[in-house]
């Protein structure tokens, strides 16, 4: 893509309310841009990385089994009273009437929807299991909405749902769940806990949570430091040092960013939302469920609290914006220009590039590319003539010369 085209409002100046080095890096890169209170716009940039978490997101959830669908942000009330929440939200829960004075809410998570949908066709053993999933925006009225996307009061989720009609059944669904979540965040190249945590006001009897390990993490996790043993020290509050309940290794304390949360609900929806089926002895059953979720909007910081070098994105490969930014240092209308157009139109056959056509001089290139952080950069200068230009790493910091045809057959993976 032309450079000239794409919207990215670089800052030099970060705004004081950044105080986390994601937030600041995406502010500084023209990533994201503040419209309220815990309310972002994604620019370009910001989401371009978006699409590419979902879309990992997406292949891992097809390949087990679940299906994509879409439902409304906007719930009816009665939905919401059915389920006992209506109340029980308090204050998280965005609300407002239409102009016949009918009440609604921003859906802050969709159990109500999909519980509403699903008791009216599935009534038999016949069509379970199912999982459907969404990827929507969530509205929640945050006390404290900050650390930019971390914890915003419009952001956007995952959700997915499955209904089962044994409970052996659940278990084993929620084990290919938690092994596609895992998958998604492997490819994220994110270092995490899986920590057993409490179920909230989401209700239902099991859950455990997915944290991303980060020392700005509002979460403490409780784990050994020799087995797999972890959880949210709101479940079990140990501190450092005494031994680890499974017998394994000394108890240690992290703090971790919730990436994503997943809960065994049982019958905590459908029971009294009347989502019932008949079973193979004939007998009416309530649907029994499981939930999961991940937060999207909230990843694309996580990913950064753990990928950045000096301040700047340094973004996983299968995530980055694009895979190269080519940099001519002479406007249009010279041979150097026309020399970084061809590289550029013959790597877009293969990568995504973006190419830096901007009438602009080079210290203003060099320093948007360096907020933007692009990791593999190939600046085309005073050599170009010569066959010969720079191609810098950002991850190593190293820059070299190299020939032209040379770079046409580097792989930038
Ligand atoms: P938290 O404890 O951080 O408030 P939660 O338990 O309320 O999270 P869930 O209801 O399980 O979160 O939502 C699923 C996922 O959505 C979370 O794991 C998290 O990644 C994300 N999420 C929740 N609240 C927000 C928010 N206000 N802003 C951005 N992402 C969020
Ligand atoms: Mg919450």
């Amino acid at each position: 893509m032309k450079q000239s085209l794409l919207f990215a409002p670089t800052l030099r100046e970060v705004p004081k309310d950044a105080e986390v080095l994601s937030h600041k890096i995406l502010l500084k890169g023209g990533y994201i841009k503040q419209i309220a209170a815990g309310i972002y716009t994604y620019l370009p940039l910001g989401y371009r990385v978006i699409k590419k978490i979902e879309n990992i997101i997406r292949e891992e959830l097809d390949r087990i089994g679940c299906s994509e669908l879409l439902m409304p942000a906007l719930n009816p009330k009665d939905l919401w009273v059915e389920s006992g929440r209506w109340d029980e939200y308090g204050k998280e829960m965005m609300r407002l009437k239409d102009r016949h004075e009918r009440e609604f809410c921003l859906g802050p998570t969709h159990e109500e929807v999909i519980t509403s949908i699903v008791r009216e066709h599935v009534t038999s053993y016949k069509k379970l299991p199912l999982a459907l999933y969404q990827i929507q925006t969530k509205y929640r009225d945050e006390f404290r909405p900050r650390f930019g996307l971390m914890r915003g009061r419009e952001f956007i989720m995952k959700d997915l749902y499955t209904f089962h009609a044994t409970e052996e059944d659940l278990d084993e669904w929620y084990l290919k769940v938690r092994g596609a979540y895992i998958r998604i965040l492997d490819r994220l190249d994110l270092k995490y806990r899986i920590v057993s945590a409490d179920s909230g006001n989401i209700g239902g009897k099991s859950s455990e949570e997915f944290m991303v390990l980060c020392d700005i993490g509002e979460d403490t996790i409780v784990f050994s430091d020799e087995s797999d043993f972890a959880s949210n020290i709101e479940l079990c509050n140990l501190p450092e040092g005494t031994p680890s309940p499974d017998g394994k290794g000394k108890i240690k304390h992290a703090k971790g960013i919730e990436a994503g949360h997943i809960f065994k609900l049982g019958t905590r929806y459908s029971i009294p939302m009347k989502a019932m089926f008949l079973d193979k002895d004939q007998q009416q059953k309530p649907i029994i469920m499981g939930c999961y979720g991940i937060g999207v909007s909230r990843l694309l910081m996580a990913i950064l609290e753990q990928h950045y070098n000096n301040e700047i994105a340094n973004w996983p490969k299968e995530v980055t914006p694009f895979d190269i930014h080519i940099l001519p240092l002479s406007n249009e209308g010279t041979e150097g220009y026309d020399i970084a157009l061809d590289l550029y139109k013959k790597l877009s056959e293969k990568y995504e590039v973006l190419f830096d056509n901007r009438s602009e001089r080079p210290g203003v290139k060099f320093n948007d590319a360096d907020l933007i952080g692009i990791n593999h950069r190939i600046v085309v200068g005073r050599k170009a003539s010569e066959g010969i230009v720079e191609y810098k790493n950002l991850s190593s910091n190293e820059t070299v010369e190299i020939d032209i045809k040379q770079i046409l057959n580097m792989d930038f993976e």
